[in-house]
């Protein structure tokens, strides 16, 4: 699904104001398309035949929703929907123009490798993703490798449930061996509202190990999100006061953890080295008993 699509002139057409029955082409992989309306859903154009190597093939109802509800959140005459990059054959969901970002939805798996090229990609041609993450595929207990690699960057998740206005949101977690151990408090994020980190000096037995890392490879935030919750703390004594408790929660929380893998190793090591080779030696005496 897609909501733009190319004419013969090369000329993008709205999949709203597409003509019905006329043959388009698709601005990812060019093959034909055509539009489809119906009243539960949004206008979009579809592939005539698979084209599954195409990002844009796959693409939901809610991937389209969600462009549509970031066009409604960030200035109308700045904001471009599927903006095509030929030069790195690909097109982004959302790219809000002035700012040089790009909003990445993702409501499918993809690769630690698929990640990294997409934002070195659109690194090359100048741009900065900002992830937006299905909550229902992501945010899950166990971390999905690209997303351990996501969370290090701009990026929040959604709740993209057929609705026009999702909820875009960040939160406290703790992470230990690829797991979500403990997830705190969500915050809505206002995705209009960017900021650069000023000079700052994060020490790491300070902050949660989420902020730290990502102030570590990123300096944009957002208001709304951890970064500008960190930076709010040092004027605001309720945020302070909530960061210190998180931060008392995952020390005490990564310790216990650490303490019960302790505990496994060993119950291992005397099962393995003393009451498996025990059990065997008295199975061999009682048979050389009985014989
Ligand atoms: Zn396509």
């Amino acid at each position: 699904m897609t909501l733009y699509a190319l004419e013969e002139d090369e000329i993008l057409i709205y999949a709203a104001e597409a003509e019905e029955r006329r043959v388009y082409r698709c601005t990812g992989c060019h093959r034909p398309v055509k539009v489809r309306r119906g009243p539960y859903r949004v206008p979009h154009f579809y592939h005539l035949s698979q084209s599954p190597t195409c990002r844009l093939y796959s693409k939901s109802q809610d991937h389209l929703l969600a462009q549509l509800a970031l066009q409604k959140i960030l200035p109308a005459a700045q904001t471009i929907l599927e903006k095509p990059f030929p030069e790195i054959l690909r097109v982004a969901d959302v790219v809000w123009e002035p700012y040089k970002l790009i909003f990445e939805i993702q409501c499918s798996l993809l690769t630690p490798h698929e990640a990294k090229q997409r934002m070195r990609d659109y690194q090359k041609v100048g741009y900065q993703i900002v992830w937006i993450l299905d909550d229902r595929v992501f945010n899950r207990r166990i971390l999905r490798p690209a997303e351990k690699l996501i969370r290090q960057t701009p990026c929040y998740y959604a709740t993209l449930r057929k609705q026009m206005f999702p909820i875009f949101y960040d939160q406290f977690e703790i992470f230990h061996n690829e797991r979500r151990i403990r997830r705190g408090q969500c915050f809505k994020v206002e995705l209009k509202f960017p900021g650069r980190l000023p000079v700052f000096t994060w020490e790491e037995k300070r902050w949660p190990r989420q902020i730290i890392q990502k102030t570590a490879l990123t300096n944009l935030f957002f208001h709304g999100d951890l970064i500008h919750k960190a930076l709010l703390s040092d004027t605001v004594p309720a945020l302070r006061f909530a960061i210190e408790n998180f931060r008392a929660l995952e020390i005490l929380t990564l310790s216990q953890h650490q303490q019960k893998e302790k505990w496994k190793l060993l119950k291992k090591i005397v099962r393995f080295c003393f009451l498996e080779p025990l059990g065997l030696l008295m199975r061999h005496l009682l048979e050389k008993a009985a014989r």
